[in-house]
C-alpha cells in the first residue's frame, strides 16, 4: 500500500469522549486514511455508515483493512479477537485490555493471522519525551519521581467502566505516566505499593508505588485523582547534569533551569502515523511494560478503604 494512492481503509469502534477528541481529527488529517465505518451502540460517526456492532459492521463493510478499538479495557478482547480473525489491522486504545495474559493473546492470534496489532500508548508521543530519553540516556540517574495528580471529576465525570473492575481507577492516568517513564527509564521493578480503594468503589482513587532497577535506582510514583487546582503529570529525575523535570504529561522539559523543549501536543497524530508504518511494515507493536507494572501494583499492593466516592 502506498500513502495517500492506496489508503489504509479504518473502521473505529466505541464511539464516545477519545474517539471524537481525538480519533477523528487525527484520522480527519491523515492522507495514509479513510474512515469507512464506526461501529458503537449508541456514539455515531458523520459521514460514514454506523452500525451497532462490530461484527454487523466487519459484514457490511468487508473492504476494511483496519479498525481502531476505542471502547473501554474491560470490552475490547472479544472486539479485538473477532477483528483479527476477520484478518483485519489492530490499533487498540490505552490501555490495550483489561489484563496482561489476554493482550499476549491478541499478540499471538496477530502473528497466526499475519496481521499488525498495536498497542498504543499516547502519553509516550508528547512532544518532550524523545528528548527526556536522550537526555536520561546522556548522564547518570540518582532518582525519579513520577507525579500524576489530576481531578477526576474534571477529566472523567460519570463515566462508570473506569471505577469497575478492569477500568483501573487512578492508574487510568496512571499508566500514561508509566508508558513514559518505562521508555525514558531504565527498566525497573515494583518493590511495593499502597492503593487507596473508597469504599464504594472497585478500583483505587489513589496509589503510593515505589519502584527499584537492578541497579538500585530508586523510582517513586505518586498518584492522586482527587487534585484540585493546578494539575500535575510530572516526572522529574536527579542526574549528574542538574535535575529534569518533564511536565505537562510529556510536553515539556526543563534541564537544569533551562527550558530545552516546550512544543504543542500532537500525539495521535503521531499515533496514526506509527500505525500506518507498522501496517504496510508488515509487523506489531505491542509492549506491555506499562499494563505489566498496573498489574503488579494490584498484586503486591497494600490496600486501604478510603471515603466513599462520588461524582
Ligand atoms: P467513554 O467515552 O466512556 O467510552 C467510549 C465508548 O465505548 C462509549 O461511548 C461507548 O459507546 C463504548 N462503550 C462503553 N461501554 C461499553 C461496553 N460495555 N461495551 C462496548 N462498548 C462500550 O470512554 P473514553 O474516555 O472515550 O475512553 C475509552 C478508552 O480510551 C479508554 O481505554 C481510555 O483509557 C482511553 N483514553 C481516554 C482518554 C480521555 O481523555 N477520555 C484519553 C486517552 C485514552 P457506545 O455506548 O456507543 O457503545
Amino acid at each position: 500500500m502506498s500513502s495517500n494512492s492506496n489508503p489504509i481503509k479504518i473502521g473505529i469502534v466505541g464511539v464516545g469522549k477519545i474517539v471524537r477528541d481525538q480519533h477523528l481529527p487525527a484520522l480527519a488529517k491523515d492522507e495514509n486514511y479513510r474512515l469507512a465505518a464506526a461501529a458503537s451502540r449508541h456514539g455515531k460517526v458523520d459521514g460514514v455508515p454506523n452500525f451497532p456492532t462490530i461484527e454487523a459492521m466487519l459484514d457490511a463493510v468487508p473492504e476494511l483493512h483496519a479498525i481502531s478499538l476505542c471502547m473501554p479495557p474491560q470490552f475490547r478482547y472479544d472486539a479485538a479477537r473477532t477483528a483479527i480473525e476477520a484478518k483485519k489491522h489492530v490499533f487498540l486504545e490505552k490501555p490495550p485490555g483489561a489484563t496482561v495474559s489476554e493482550v499476549e493473546d491478541l499478540k499471538a492470534l496477530a502473528a497466526e493471522n499475519s496481521v499488525s496489532l498495536f498497542a498504543s500508548w499516547h502519553s509516550r508521543y508528547a512532544p518532550a519525551v524523545e528528548a527526556a530519553r536522550t537526555f536520561l540516556g546522556s548522564t547518570r540517574i540518582r532518582s525519579a519521581a513520577i507525579n500524576w495528580k489530576e481531578d477526576v471529576r474534571r477529566w472523567h465525570p460519570n463515566q462508570e467502566w473506569i471505577w469497575q473492575p478492569g477500568g483501573f481507577g487512578v492508574f487510568d492516568p496512571g499508566i500514561n505516566a508509566l508508558s513514559i517513564a518505562t521508555y525514558i527509564l531504565p527498566a525497573m521493578f515494583i518493590s511495593s505499593a499502597v492503593l487507596d480503594f473508597p469504599e464504594n468503589r472497585a478500583a483505587p482513587v489513589a496509589a503510593q508505588v515505589t519502584f527499584r532497577t537492578s541497579s538500585g535506582l530508586p523510582v517513586t510514583m505518586d498518584l492522586d485523582w482527587l487534585q484540585t487546582g493546578p494539575q500535575s503529570w510530572d516526572i522529574l529525575a536527579d542526574t549528574d547534569k542538574g535535575a529534569m523535570v518533564l511536565s505537562g504529561g510529556g510536553s515539556k522539559l526543563i534541564v537544569d533551569g533551562h527550558v530545552v523543549h516546550d512544543e504543542p501536543e500532537a500525539e495521535y497524530p503521531m499515533l496514526y502515523k506509527r500505525f500506518a508504518e507498522i501496517v504496510r511494515a508488515g509487523i506489531s507493536d505491542v509492549d506491555l511494560a506499562p499494563l505489566q507494572h498496573v498489574a503488579d501494583a494490584f498484586m503486591l499492593g497494600k490496600r486501604n478503604v478510603v471515603a466513599a466516592f462520588f461524582d
